[in-house]
């Protein structure tokens, strides 16, 4: 462990002393009940922090899509997605088992415009068409590279949404890294959606949870499928304290890893012929390609760094993901950046 540089992703941290403290210390009570204090003082705190009037914690990311997914579509309907959403990639087909909703993916890098979504939404009046219920953005966007969706963007979709009668879905498990980024307060970024999702566990270092937000009578029915989905807990104030702790200590310091992953693509880019726009190097994320030109693909690069004490994931066959977070020093993102680039060499 000592030596390792772990850059898989932003889910490898371990709990501080400080947050174990914290979890070890936190009031507990049945939450099915609604008897957990540290899980209603969570709740209260993001529901307003998103601008929301309630907040509902979930035990993963993945559930708390599976539930708005839920929640807000209808078996058969239609969901318009931006290409390579994490619903549509990452949930083992969660989307169509749950929810029993397709998904429709538009655009590129992690985005999609207004008018690409009108032209994607199916006509209502065509018999044999699915019926477009739900947009969904994904903000930061994981597998484009962790870019913010610009504002003004989300916006304008949320209004092409609301015309045409569609409920938004805001996939923000990295909400926070798109605030840090953007200098937007998260409510901000939430306001335009029915329903917004937020995780502990990725860049805020907690080993666990996630939150749904919206209005009361909306978090009430998704309520009702976290029970059914069995994600219902009891003395979950263990790992809401985790969270409360990660929001008063970890959030101010995201910026940290976003300068590190910057750091760490200019140097990974400077030194080897890799394929990395760093335009896309927005937040604590770094996708890059192995063009063919390179002897090397992305599971033998992977490997051969994993030997040398660098751990990155192979995204695809010549694809690789990077992923900063506090158990990093800028240091190690130094020294990972120089390890990928001698093997490049
Ligand atoms: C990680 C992630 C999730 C799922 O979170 P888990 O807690 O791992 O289930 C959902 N959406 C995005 C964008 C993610 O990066």
């Amino acid at each position: 462990m000592t030596d390792r540089i772990d850059l898989r992703s932003d889910t490898v941290t371990q709990p501080t002393d400080a947050m174990r403290a914290a979890m070890a210390a936190a009031p507990v009570g049945d939450d099915q009940y609604g008897e957990d204090p540290s899980t209603n003082r969570l709740q209260a705190r993001c529901a307003e922090l998103l601008g929301k009037e309630a907040a509902l914690w979930l035990p993963t990311g993945t559930m708390a899509n599976q539930v708005a997914l839920r929640t807000l579509t209808r078996p058969g309907d239609e969901v318009v997605a931006s290409r390579e959403s994490h619903a549509a990639w990452h949930e083992a087909g969660g989307a169509a088992a749950n929810a029993g909703v397709q998904i429709h993916e538009i655009g590129r890098g992690g985005r999609f415009s207004a008018s690409e979504l009108r032209a994607a939404t199916k006509p209502r009046n065509f018999a044999i068409f699915p019926t477009t219920t739900l947009v969904e953005i994904e903000n930061t966007h994981n597998r484009a590279g962790g870019i913010v969706v610009p504002q003004d963007e989300v916006v304008a979709i949320a209004a092409v949404a609301r015309e045409l009668g569609l409920a938004a879905f805001l996939d923000g498990a990295r909400l926070w890294n798109a605030s840090a980024a953007s200098g937007l307060a998260v409510g901000e970024l939430a306001a335009p959606f029915d329903l917004v999702a937020v995780a502990f566990s990725k860049g805020l270092g907690a080993p666990g949870g996630s939150l749904l937000a919206g209005t009361k009578a909306t978090i009430a029915i998704a309520d009702r499928h976290r029970r059914r989905m069995g994600g219902a807990m009891r003395q979950n104030g263990i790992f809401s304290a985790a969270a409360l702790h990660a929001l008063d200590h970890h959030l101010p310091r995201l910026h940290e890893d976003h300068a590190h992953a910057r750091l760490f693509a200019e140097r990974l880019a400077a030194g080897a012929a890799v394929q990395l726009d760093l335009a896309t190097v927005q937040t604590n994320i770094v996708v890059f390609h192995l063009p063919e030109a390179l002897p090397i693909d992305a599971p033998t690069l992977s490997a051969r760094a994993r030997d040398l004490g660098v751990l990155v994931n192979a995204f695809g066959p010549r694809t690789v993901r990077a992923v900063t977070h506090l158990d990093v020093t800028r240091a190690q993102c130094e020294r990972a950046a120089d390890v990928l680039a001698a093997l490049l060499a």
